[in-house]
Parts: structure tokens; sequence; C-alpha cells
């Protein structure tokens, strides 16, 4: 998506050799233009797989998971890092190990939003080890619902985020994939949508 690049291009930071900080419009800080743009484009990927739910994780999955929701008129249900005292209902828990912030976090939703009778679109800012992606797809099939694919604003296509999730089976769409950094700037590789 060249919006996004162009995003990525102008206020992307890199930090060491394999992170990027996108906290003016993406982690932190949230554009909604650039985000219902994204959300529409999941929308349009997607629009004949029968979904009946998004489904992302705390914190900054969120922002463009709702927006992915809104386009397809579906609700969006995200992962809990903490339990609540108000979460007393039966919950699907997974281990996730943190990239970024290098925790393992057991993150949970519960068992009344995601059922055998859904059909799940997941989405995450960020693909590059793939432990998010894997952590959400386990809980999506142990609520025992189809999994329709995984939708993710920004791929690092040097980490093996993306083969992990092929290797079992789920469509990875990006809107930006990051081939390297050379020298604090991003190449980019061809996005998937
Ligand atoms: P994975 O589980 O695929 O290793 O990483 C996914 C999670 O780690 C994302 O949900 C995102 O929060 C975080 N993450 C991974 N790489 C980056 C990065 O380069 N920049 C930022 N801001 N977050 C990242």
């Amino acid at each position: 998506m060249k919006e996004l690049e162009e995003r990525i291009k102008q206020d992307g930071r890199v930090l060491g050799e394999e992170v990027l900080k996108v906290d003016s419009f993406l982690t932190h800080q949230v554009d909604p233009d650039l985000m219902a743009a994204m959300g529409q484009r999941f929308a349009e990927v997607f629009k004949d797989a029968g979904i009946t739910k998004v489904v992302s994780i705390e914190a900054s999955g969120i922002a463009p998971a709702v927006f992915a929701a809104y386009a397809l008129h579906v609700p969006m249900v995200f992962a809990r890092k903490s339990k609540s005292i108000t979460m007393d209902e039966e919950l699907i828990t997974s281990d996730v190990f943190s990239f970024t912030k290098q925790v393992t976090n057991h993150v949970s939703i519960s068992k009344k939003f995601l059922t055998s009778a859904d059909t799940v679109l997941v989405v995450d800012d960020f693909l590059a080890n793939g432990q998010a992606g894997s952590g959400l797809l386990d809980i999506v099939e142990k609520a025992g619902a189809k999994i329709a694919g995984l939708g993710i604003v920004i791929e690092k296509v040097f980490q093996p985020g993306r083969k992990l999730m092929e290797e079992r089976g789920t469509k990875v769409v990006s809107l930006a994939r990051i081939a390297d950094f050379v020298d604090g700037k991003v190449e980019f590789a061809e996005a998937d949508a």
C-alpha cells in the first residue's frame, strides 16, 4: 500500500538492526485516516471470505483491527494480556513471547466471543518472528473457528514470521513489506495489497 510505505519513509525510525519505530501513526499516536484506508484494503482483500469476526491483540493491533472490522461490518475482539477481574467467564488462552518487550504474556479471549460458528481475520500491527500471530491462531483454533487469513500492517521480510504462518496453512496479507534496513533506511519488498 503506497500511502503506508510513504508514511513509513517519512515518519518511521529504524532502531538498531531490526526494529522500526512508528509511534507517530500506528503504535502510540494513531492516524485514523491512514487506519481507515488500511481497514478498507483488508476488507477488499477478504470481502468474499465470509468473515464474521476480526481478532487482534492489545495494544497496537487494536487500531488497525477495529478499522478492518468497521469496513467488514463485523465485531472486533482483541486478546487481552492481563486478566481483568471482570473476566469471570471461561477463557481461551495462549502464550505469546513479545519481540519488543522480551517477555512472555498469557493472552486470552473470552469463549463467548469466539465460537466454531466464526470465520476469523486475524489482524496485527507487525509480523516479525510470528509469535503474536501464532498465539492468536492458536486461540482461534482452540475456539474451533475457521481462519480466513492474517492481515498485517508491516511485515519484516528478514524475520521468519511469514514462513511460520504459511507453514500452518495461513494466508498472509501484508500492506507493507520491509525487505531490509540499510544504513538506517527502509527498503521495501513488494506488498501483498
Ligand atoms: P512477532 O510476534 O511476529 O515476533 O512480533 C509481533 C509483535 O511484536 C507485534 O505485535 C509488535 O507489537 C511487535 N513488533 C515486532 N517488530 C516490531 C518493530 O519493528 N517495531 C514495533 N514497533 N513493534 C514490533
